[in-house]
């Protein structure tokens, strides 16, 4: 078998459409704003913020950047995300990880306005989501299920496993297939003989940051694979978790790059463009 490929930018293509009819008719025209808060020299999010300065030009979106020097505190942090919180004129907040480890990201995160907060990582986000009432989403989240409904994946009475539990993707990724009624699994580093626990699933989304580790031969003939890593090789090449030879195995499968990653910049965005309208009528 060789899997129908998940491709991201066919799906962003669609939001970002929907975006610019959006802020012509929900906004009046009226570009949103966008702060990215930055850690200076953070190499790693260098491909995502170029991704993302595209998509927020196509989209006519104000995006400005705030780089924050090497030997920024917390406090440094602090002051210019609650500043930022202040100002009208700016609709949402995006804090690059990861951030310096000398700086807490949590006493940072604390400090978004939860209605500005378009990564969905304050504590009241993550808690809408828990509920079942969800606000605004982390991104790569809502990325990987939008792939799954553009490619209409049934997810009810499925076996779901996701691999990695982190806040701002793993676990809310298995919220969302929980809340579309797949039964759920979240694997971790500790979870034991990885292989047997995904042997029977029937939806694999994978965001570990262990480049190629998921082999073929560790998913069921026929399943769905969403591979959500981003590692980039001593070489500068990019590649996701999972072997490209999933490909072989899978029914569909989003690979790296040209799956997910085009399309979370792009579910930032819409993100973004739901919370200026809300902000707007407020
Ligand atoms: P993270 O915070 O480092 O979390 C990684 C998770 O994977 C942890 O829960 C960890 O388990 C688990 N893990 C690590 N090694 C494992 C192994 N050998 N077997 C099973 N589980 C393992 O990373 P993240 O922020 O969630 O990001 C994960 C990946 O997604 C990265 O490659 C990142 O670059 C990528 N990403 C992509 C996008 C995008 O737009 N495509 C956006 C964000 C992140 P423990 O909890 O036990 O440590």
């Amino acid at each position: 078998m060789t899997a129908i490929l998940m491709k991201g930018k066919a799906v962003a293509d669609v939001i970002k459409a929907e975006l610019i009819e959006r802020i012509r008719t929900d906004l009046g025209g009226f570009a949103p704003t966008l702060v990215a808060v930055i850690p200076a020299g953070e190499s790693e999010s260098d491909y995502y913020l170029r991704s993302l300065v595209k998509s927020a030009t196509e989209c006519g979106i104000n995006l400005l950047q705030k780089v924050l020097p090497s030997d920024a505190t917390a406090n440094d942090y602090r002051f210019v995300v609650g500043s930022s919180g202040m100002e009208q004129s700016i609709h949402g907040i995006l804090v690059m990880r990861p951030l310096p480890s000398s700086v807490d990201t949590d006493a940072v995160t604390a400090v978004i306005p939860p209605e500005k907060d378009v990564d969905g990582v304050t504590a009241g986000n993550m808690a809408a989501l828990y509920l079942e009432k969800p606000r605004l989403v982390p991104a790569t989240a809502v990325a990987i299920m939008s792939l799954l409904d553009h490619h209409n994946v049934a997810l009810q009475g499925t076996r779901a496993a996701v691999v990695g539990r982190s806040r701002t993707v793993g676990k809310p990724a298995a919220l969302m297939l929980l809340s579309h009624h797949a039964t759920v699994t979240i694997c971790h580093s500790r979870t034991l003989d990885l292989a047997s626990v995904l042997a029977p699933c029937d939806v694999v989304v994978v965001a570990a940051g262990v480049a190629g580790f998921i082999k073929p031969g560790m998913i069921k003939p026929g399943a769905v694979v969403v591979d959500a890593g981003f590692n980039v090789l001593p070489d500068g090449a990019v590649m996701g978790d999972t072997d490209p030879a999933v490909e072989e195995v899978a029914s569909l499968y989003a690979p790296v790059p040209g799956g997910v990653g085009p399309l979370t910049v792009v579910c930032l965005l819409k993100n973004l463009v739901e919370a200026a309208i809300q902000q707007t009528k407020g």
